[in-house]
């Protein structure tokens, strides 16, 4: 589907629709499931225009698959990039990313707020690529500024950190990359386009753990690379896409595909070296949960909201990091980049430290204690013993976790059942 001349379409129809049309061969309307790894060429010449990249079409499902390209197609219409190409996993995203866009010697400037497995990532395996990192604070712009160098070549952040529930100033984050030539790459796994679309505020690369929100359910793996085709790659720091590649036979992507020389990058060599695609089976599952994201999100930030409020008011609750907490004295910043809600991912600090946290653990009923956030279902997690586990204590108190904070991705269930759990787990 895309949009009629004399008609846009809202969010909530593109969500069902973008992307996708009934299956002209069976006229099967659900996406259907192309389990196939391969396709058959129609002869040798067409066969080489594909993989040549004179002609866009299927050769082999690592690299495309028409499933896997519905989703994309309606993910990237969501955020409003030009494109996107999926993935195994956020962090497979990610990673393909940094590898398309960093060479050894190349730095990075990071929020320190990041997902667990996002500082472990930058920090070691691209430390171990003679990639250089500088982790700074997410609330202030002018740390991103100054930590920028000439061998900087982008600014990565998220969109609602985890766990401390930063917001970042993506306006004017964005305007300090492109003043030093740089793409902003933003994480928006927890806002999901229907809370926040970073493109429409100047971010260059939107990158999605579609395992979480997207997919709603907590059944699949899966990530998302956007682009907003806006970056100009050809600004002199970008020779990797810019200069003929000897890893294509002397293409030169930025020059052949215009706005799509970083996708086309990303796909026909990195995705095709590294290997790490998405099952056709997981693009259709996402595609599901997708077709129900704004029912759910809607749901999910009011029944978040009530929580976070209803633990502020406790007198065992040490702090609460719900975004519209943290930024009481700033509501304008939510105001402006969450108009729908501040997401539904929060953590409280209760007294006592580790053991008080973990008995906390022990106690809930109803809440689901595991290693995702979301899932429809609640979920809570203790992160100083579970997922920001390779933390040392310095890099603990940067992130923000303390080691009684408890984390709380809240579901969908009706409220007072959750609050009802909580109050007998203090009890
Ligand atoms: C889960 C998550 C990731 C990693 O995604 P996977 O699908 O688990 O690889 C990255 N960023 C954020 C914010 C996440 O929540």
């Amino acid at each position: 589907m895309t949009d009629l001349p004399d008609r846009q379409f809202g969010f909530r129809t593109r969500a069902l629709h973008a992307g996708a049309r009934p299956e002209p061969e069976t006229g099967a309307r659900a996406v259907p499931i192309f389990q196939t790894s391969s396709y058959v060429f129609e002869d040798p010449e067409s066969a080489a225009a594909y993989f040549n990249l004179q002609e866009y079409g299927n050769t082999y499902s690592r690299i495309m698959n028409p499933t896997v390209a519905a989703f994309e197609e309606r993910i990237a219409n969501l955020e409003g990039g030009v494109g996107g190409v999926a993935f195994a996993s956020g962090l497979a995203a990610q990673s393909a990313t940094f590898f398309t866009l960093l060479s050894p010697g190349d730095h990075v400037v990071a929020s320190r707020a990041l997902y667990g497995g996002s500082i472990t990532q930058l920090k070691h395996l691209f430390k171990k690529l003679s990639v250089e990192l500088t982790f700074v604070d997410p609330d202030d712009p002018d740390e991103w500024d100054s930590a920028t160098t000439e061998q900087t070549r982008l600014f990565f952040g998220e969109t609602i950190g985890n766990p401390g529930g930063n917001v970042m100033d993506i306006e004017r984050i964005a305007e300090v990359a492109h003043r030093h030539s740089i793409p902003l790459v933003m994480d928006n796994t927890f806002a999901t386009p229907y809370l926040c679309r970073p493109i429409e505020w100047g971010a260059d690369i939107v990158i999605h753990s579609a395992t979480k929100f997207l997919g709603g359910h907590g059944t699949s793996i899966g990530g998302v690379v956007i682009d907003s085709g806006d970056f100009d790659w050809s600004n002199g720091k970008f020779a990797v896409i810019a200069e003929p590649s000897d890893a294509y036979h002397g293409l030169a992507f930025h020059e052949t595909f215009g706005m799509y020389g970083f996708l086309m990058k990303l796909r026909s060599e990195t995705l095709r070296d590294l290997g790490g695609c998405m099952s056709p089976f997981n693009a259709f599952l996402f595609l599901q949960g997708i077709e129900t994201l704004p029912l759910r999100m809607d749901r999910h930030v009011s029944n978040a909201l009530g929580i976070a409020n209803w633990l502020d008011a406790r007198s065992d609750v040490v702090s609460v990091s719900h975004p519209a907490l943290h930024y009481r004295e700033n509501a304008a910043l939510l105001e402006k980049y969450l108009p729908n809600g501040a997401g539904a991912v929060f953590c409280f600090e209760l007294e006592g430290g580790r053991s008080a946290g973990q008995n906390f653990i022990r106690k809930v009923q109803l809440f689901s204690h595991l290693a995702n956030v979301g899932d429809a279902k609640s979920l809570i997690i203790h992160p100083a013993s579970t997922t920001h586990r390779q933390l040392n204590n310095d890099e603990l108190q940067a992130a923000g976790i303390a080691p009684g904070t408890i984390r709380l991705s809240i579901g969908i269930e009706d409220i007072d059942d959750l609050q009802w759990d909580l109050e007998q787990a203090f009890a």
